[in-house]
């Protein structure tokens, strides 16, 4: 059964007067349609195009977000709605998204949907959950907010060199947007200052190597490369190269996250060959 789901609504053109018929979706999964989360984040979930002028007319229709794997729930009220309807149209959709998952994964978080009012608001509670998910990268960000001048946000990257990566970068550069369009103007400075002191000029030579391995050409290459400099290969190399594998599932390229993945074991290999092995007692 599927768990997202839409309905066929009838709109009639503010412009030229006609009707046509839109597909808006009530209930959206993000791991069965990642296209539709692209949607959201790009600001063109409920946007009806008419067929007959072109003209895109955003249309006031509730959402519930479901994200298993960020145990994330979100419930996007209508603008023009009272709580009462609200409430009303939650529980429905609520009841028809757990009737769709097995007994068994039907978790806790599903009972209370986060509420957050129309598609701005849905983005920004989707993107922030997204970038707040435990992982490494969060931990980063919240050492980096925390550090009170360039010196200290110079010791957080070396603590934290997953934040050196370019996608890293991307998301903190998002996350000032975000900030921005939620009204936070002094955290967005703040975050933007901090990147500026990030030290990207020379970055982590664990960085380094990693970039080296993810630009050679083969998997004899990189082995070639992980013989030849055993020094490089340091505990933490897997650890980010898994961040990394994370980062770009999380933005469903899945493609990039499996070579990542391939070459974090090729990593783990060559670190097994050369911790010595104590055989137990
Ligand atoms: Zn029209």
């Amino acid at each position: 059964m599927s768990r997202s789901f839409a309905q066929t609504v009838e709109v009639a053109c503010g412009s030229c007067k006609q009707q046509f018929n839109a597909e808006v979706w009530l209930i959206v999964d993000a791991a069965e349609r990642p296209e539709l989360v692209a949607q959201i984040q790009e600001s063109t979930m409920h946007l009806a195009h008419c067929p007959h002028c072109g003209t895109a007319h955003p249309l006031d229709v509730p959402l519930l977000f479901h994200d298993q794997s960020n145990q994330l729930l979100v419930f996007a009220a209508q603008e023009q709605s009272t709580p009462q309807q609200d409430q009303q149209i939650a529980r429905q959709l609520g009841q028809q998204l757990i009737a769709s998952i097995p007994l068994a994964e039907r978790a806790t978080y599903l009972t209370t949907a986060h509420t957050v009012v129309g598609m701005d608001d849905l983005r920004r509670a989707v993107m922030g959950e997204m970038l707040a998910a435990g992982d490494e990268l969060s931990a980063g960000l919240r050492a980096l907010m925390e550090a009170p001048t360039p010196g200290a946000v110079r010791r957080v990257a070396e603590a934290h060199p997953v934040l050196l990566t370019q996608e890293a970068l991307n998301h903190l550069r998002d996350y000032v947007q975000q900030l921005q369009a939620a009204e936070h103007p002094d955290l967005a400075v703040a975050l933007e200052q901090r990147i500026e002191a990030l030290p990207l000029v020379q970055p982590h030579p664990t960085l380094q190597f990693i970039q080296t391995l993810l630009d050679a050409e083969s998997p004899e290459a990189r082995r070639a490369l992980l013989a030849a400099r055993p020094h490089d290969v340091t505990p933490e190399v897997p650890t980010i190269l898994e961040a990394l594998a994370d980062q770009a599932q999380r933005r469903h390229l899945e493609a990039v996250a499996r070579d990542m993945l391939v070459i974090r074991d090729e990593v783990l290999g060559s670190l097994g060959r050369d911790i010595p092995v104590t055989p137990s007692a």
